[in-house]
């Protein structure tokens, strides 16, 4: 199965396990309601009229709902809702993923600072001084890692720490390893670009209780592209509140609006 139809299916089963008390077709579901693939949240390309039409039918918000548990809402979209919930088209999905799913990665996300120069950069957006489509460019190089907070079921000891995360164009990923051997956090930053060499990226490391910022330069790695560690302190104290669950937000320091001070 490809990664689409993996997505589908997943969707698909999601839908089925709402629905399993009523037979046939979801009581809530309109002619006009688009089919389950164009629900897949990496997809563009709905028409006016579906967009409209999604906006204030409750099967269809309630399926974005559900896909979103597959993929996350991307920066700008949660930035949109911040910015401005009522007018929001999927207002009641985004909704039902921040409270009734209680989203902590969302959640997370939203506190850093990245986020707030979205929302800034949403200001001026409405303000007609920039472009929305310059936004969603400049959000799809930031790199967003997430680990959730343990369930019960995998509480004790287990496989070490690790959270990993790509930006949506691919170009950059971040890595928060714990080091068993010297209890430290290992945080390691990759581009598959060469020229990147000798950039520099800020980090955010976001858990329920804190948040801290790292910076890391990326040194020439040859056909491997460029990469730079940094290693973080002792896991003992605050750092600790990471294995709750955190967020790691990874942005260029010089790509300048979400990134200047
Ligand atoms: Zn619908
Ligand atoms: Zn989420």
């Amino acid at each position: 199965m490809s990664e689409e139809e993996d997505v589908i299916a997943e969707l698909q089963a999601l839908v089925e396990r709402e629905v399993e008390d009523t037979p046939g077709r979801h009581p809530l579901r309109t002619d006009r309601c688009p089919p389950l693939p164009a629900f897949d949240s990496r997809r563009e390309g709905w028409t006016e009229n579906q967009r409209q039409h999604a906006s204030t039918c409750p099967y269809c918000q309630r399926t974005i709902a559900l896909s979103w548990r597959i993929a996350c809402p991307d920066l700008p979209q949660l930035a949109e809702y911040r910015s401005d919930p009522e007018g929001f088209p999927a207002k009641l999905a985004m909704g039902l993923h921040l409270e009734r799913d209680g989203c902590q990665r969302c959640e997370l996300v939203m506190r850093s600072w990245c986020f707030r120069k979205q929302i800034t950069w949403l200001t001026l957006v409405h303000a007609g001084q920039k472009k929305m489509d310059e936004l969603r460019v400049l959000a799809q190089g930031v790199a967003v890692a997430y680990h959730a907070r343990p369930t019960e079921q995998f509480a004790g000891p287990g496989e070490p720490f690790e959270a990993r995360g790509a930006s949506e164009n691919g170009e950059l990923t971040v890595t928060l390893l714990e080091d068993t051997a010297s209890n430290r956090f290992e945080l390691v930053v990759e581009s598959r670009d060469r020229a990147n060499a000798g950039k520099i990226v800020q980090v955010e490391l976001i858990s329920n209780e804190n948040r801290w910022e790292v910076e890391v330069t990326l040194g020439d790695r040859g056909e491997y592209g460029s990469s730079g560690a940094r290693t973080l302190g002792e896991i003992s104290g605050e750092f600790r509140d990471i294995f709750r669950g955190c967020a790691i937000v990874a942005r260029w320091k010089d790509e300048a609006p979400l990134a200047e001070a």
